[in-house]
C-alpha cells in the first residue's frame, strides 16, 4: 500500500489527527465575553450608524477648517446637500483628529469634466493629513471611469504606491462611494516606525485595497518614508484642475480602537 492509499484508508477509519485532539465539550470553546456594543445601524447601508461622528450631514462645514490656516473656516461652498471644492482656496481637512477608523465618503466627479489624465477630476482624502498642502497618506479621487494615467495614480490608488485591485468607477455625474478602514501607523519611543499604516478600502460597494500596508505618507517625487506622528485630521484635496471641481456628500466615520 502507497502512503497516499494508508492515509486515504486511515481516514476512512476516522482515526485522522484532527478528530484525536476533539475532546471535551461544545460549550467548552464558546465564549461568552466580551459582549459587542450594541450599534443601531442607518436605514439603508451608507447611512450613519448611530455611534458615527458625522462629518458632514448635507447642511455646513462645521467639523471642517481650512488646512493652512486652523483660524479660518473650510471656504468651500454648501448647496443641495453637498459642498463643492473652491478652485484657489486649498485643502479643507477635519477640525478633531483621529488614530483608527472606519470612514464613509461620497463624491462626484461633474457630468461636464474636461481634461486628461490627473487634470481630470482629481482629488484627495488624506487618511491622516501630516500638515499644510498635500502632506499625508493620499487615497486618490479621480475620474477613472474613461480616463487612462499611471495605475498607482488612478481612483482606488494609494497614490504612488498602491495599485486597487479593480476599476468600479462609475461615469461623471454619478456618485462615488469610499467605505474605509485605516489603521494608523505607530511609532517607537524614539520616533521610527514600529507599525507601518494599513487600509482596507471599498469603491462603490468593490474591494479595491485588501488591508495593504503603506511605505509612509504620499510622496509626489521619490520613494516614502514615514515619519512620527500622532492622531491627525482627515483632509480633502483641492487639486487646482482647470474644468469644474469635485463635490462631496453623506461623510461619517466611526473611531475604533487600536487593537479591533
Ligand atoms: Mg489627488
Amino acid at each position: 500500500m502507497n502512503i497516499r492509499l494508508a492515509a486515504t484508508a486511515l481516514l476512512a477509519l476516522g482515526v485522522g489527527a484532527a478528530h484525536a485532539q476533539q475532546t471535551g465539550k461544545p460549550e467548552d470553546t464558546e465564549v461568552w465575553e466580551p459582549v459587542p456594543k450594541v450599534v443601531t445601524p442607518g436605514k439603508t447601508v451608507g447611512d450613519a450608524p448611530n455611534d458615527a461622528i458625522v462629518l458632514f450631514d448635507g447642511k455646513n462645514l462645521d467639523q471642517w477648517t481650512s488646512t493652512d490656516d486652523h483660524s479660518v473656516a473650510a471656504p468651500w461652498p454648501v448647496s443641495g446637500g453637498m459642498f463643492t471644492v473652491k478652485k484657489g482656496t486649498g485643502n479643507i481637512e477635519t477640525k478633531r483628529s483621529f488614530t483608527n477608523y472606519q470612514l464613509h465618503l461620497e463624491w462626484r466627479v461633474p457630468a461636464n469634466i474636461s481634461g486628461t489624465g490627473q487634470a481630470r477630476g482629481n482629488s484627495g482624502l488624506f487618511l491622516a493629513s501630516l500638515g499644510k498642502g498635500d502632506l499625508g497618506y493620499e487615497l486618490q479621487m479621480l475620474d477613472s471611469y474613461n480616463n487612462k494615467t499611471y495605475v498607482n495614480g488612478m481612483a482606488g490608488s494609494i497614490y504612488k504606491q498602491l495599485i486597487p485591485l479593480a476599476n468600479p468607477t462609475r461615469k461623471p455625474g454619478e456618485w462615488q462611494v469610499y467605505d474605509i478602514v485605516w489603521t494608523a501607523p505607530t511609532f517607537a519611543a524614539g520616533g521610527a516606525m514600529a507599525t507601518p499604516a494599513r487600509v482596507t478600502v471599498l469603491l462603490n460597494g468593490v474591494l479595491v485595497q485588501n488591508n495593504v500596508t503603506l511605505k509612509g505618507p504620499t510622496q509626489y517625487i521619490g520613494p516614502p518614508s514615514y515619519q512620527a506622528h500622532g492622531a491627525a485630521p482627515i483632509k480633502l484635496q483641492a487639486h487646482g484642475d482647470k474644468s469644474e471641481p469635485l463635490s462631496f456628500r453623506n461623510i461619517w466615520i466611526r473611531e475604533l480602537s487600536a487593537d479591533k
